[in-house]
């Protein structure tokens, strides 16, 4: 009987990968196996929904058990993969080793194993309350010591600090914000975009300082008291929030061969530089999207499950798909951020509606081309630049800030 395919990593990218295979008619036995606890999740929530009391655990998980037992898919849960070695004779085989000492041979392998939090490592850094957010644990833990924090101190001014901080506003905290470069969501938006998340986060009560540098931790009684900053500034916090990126895990990759690059490198269609070996997900670095140009890595649910989907199609040997667009969103308490498509490389953005009405749009072009867009609060103009994207459609950058328009009124073939 075929060892059929082992996936690594159970959690969006890996359960996506295990559900398209069985769509696409993949009979062979599928084992999907991950170090979590827990049956595999939803993250976006821990930030949100999840960390602010709104929705309970049993609101996170993406399938019942029983799912996994009538769509033949062997979940493995608690089991980290420490070892993975393929078959010397050119075919796609081999067999993977966990940290328990069992011996999983497979016919493909997929690698679906994430990222975790880049960790501070200034002193005073292991204290406690002192706080990450990446998986459910990391999240319950957060959220049980928000309800009796006074202060808090969130360190990262990326989506998921801010995500963190609009969250410990609404529990009563005061909240300050500490950002390393000189603006907000720097690498993701537009500075007008910053600026206004960083008026929106001040009119809500967060304070935030930017081109600020965490240098120490002070502690009392072992706890986390003060986060002292490299201009001699010191917060006083009794709980502090983490979030500065995150590190694709390509050990298993490395150990493999396989070409890293800041992640392990897959093609369009998520096969690695083994192309028997496929990856998807926050553990890889993938050709754009839309113009295949260079590479990105997307840490995002649509990317992981393009991507997963993508790895499924190789593995049965199906087509390719139609290119995906990419999209993103980020809810900031009352805040809900749409991104559409990739704002990396314009040279121009159309800003429509009035930033500080906390309804608006950015719209960024190269050469004159529609590349994205980030709308807050404004999904009819986020769904329909998306639509533009998907189509291969534009609107006219000189017109695209004329709010009386409806911006669908303005989609256009592209030259
Ligand atoms: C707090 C938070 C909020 C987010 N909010 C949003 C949002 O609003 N919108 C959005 O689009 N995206 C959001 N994301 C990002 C999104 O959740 C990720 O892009 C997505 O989870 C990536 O899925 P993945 O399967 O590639 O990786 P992961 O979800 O990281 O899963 C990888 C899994 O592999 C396991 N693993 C790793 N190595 C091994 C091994 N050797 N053996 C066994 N198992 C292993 C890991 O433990 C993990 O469970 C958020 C992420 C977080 C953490």
């Amino acid at each position: 009987m075929s060892a059929g395919t082992l996936v690594v990593g159970a959690s969006q990218a890996g359960l996506q990968l295990a559900v398209s295979l069985r769509e696409l008619g993949y009979t062979a036995p599928i084992t999907l196996i991950g170090e979590e606890p827990h049956a595999p999740y939803q993250r976006p929530p821990l930030s949100k929904d999840f960390l602010a009391g709104t929705a309970g655990p049993e609101t996170l998980a993406f399938r019942t058990p029983a799912f996994y037992r009538e769509a033949g898919i062997d979940l493995v849960c608690g089991e980290q993969v420490t070892d993975v070695t393929l078959a010397s004779d050119a075919s796609a085989t081999g067999i993977a080793g966990t940290a328990s000492g069992r011996e999983l041979p497979f016919e493909r392998l997929a690698l679906t194993v994430g990222a975790s939090a880049r960790r501070l490592t200034v002193p005073g850094a292991d204290l406690a309350g002192i706080c990450y957010l990446r998986g459910v644990d990391d999240a319950t833990v957060l959220r049980a010591q928000l309800t009796g924090a006074a202060r808090v101190v969130v360190v990262g001014g990326g989506f998921i600090g801010l995500e963190a901080a609009a969250v410990a506003r609404s529990f009563g905290a005061s909240v300050t914000v500490v950002e390393a470069t000189d603006r907000l969501i720097g690498r993701a938006v537009a500075p007008v975009v910053s600026e206004f998340y960083r008026r929106a986060h001040e009119r809500r009560g967060t304070a935030v300082l930017t081109c600020a540098t965490v240098t120490a931790f002070r502690e009392v009684e072992g706890r986390v008291a003060a986060v002292l900053l490299s201009d001699g500034t010191e917060l006083p916090a009794d709980l502090v929030v983490v979030g500065v990126g995150v590190i694709p895990r390509t050990e298993l990759a490395e150990k493999l061969g396989l070409e890293c690059d800041g992640g392990i490198v897959v093609d369009a269609r998520a096969r690695t530089s083994e192309p028997t070996v496929v990856a998807a997900g926050d553990c890889t670095v993938l050709p754009h999207p839309l113009t295949g140009e260079g590479r990105v890595r997307l840490e995002s649910v649509n990317s992981a499950v393009s991507q997963a989907t993508a790895a499924a199609a190789a593995i049965v040997g199906a087509p390719d798909r139609a290119p995906n667009v990419p999209w993103f969103w980020s809810n900031q308490g009352d805040l809900r951020l749409q991104i559409a498509g990739l704002s990396t490389g314009y040279d121009e953005f159309v800003v429509r509606g009035e930033p500080d009405s906390e309804k608006f749009a950015v719209l960024y072009y190269r050469a004159g081309r529609l590349l994205a867009v980030d709308a807050v609060n404004s999904p009819p103009d986020y769904m329909v630049v998306r639509k533009a994207l998907t189509q291969g459609a534009t609107i006219p950058a000189d017109r695209a800030a004329d709010e009386a328009t409806p911006l669908k009124q303005l989609l256009m073939a592209a030259a």
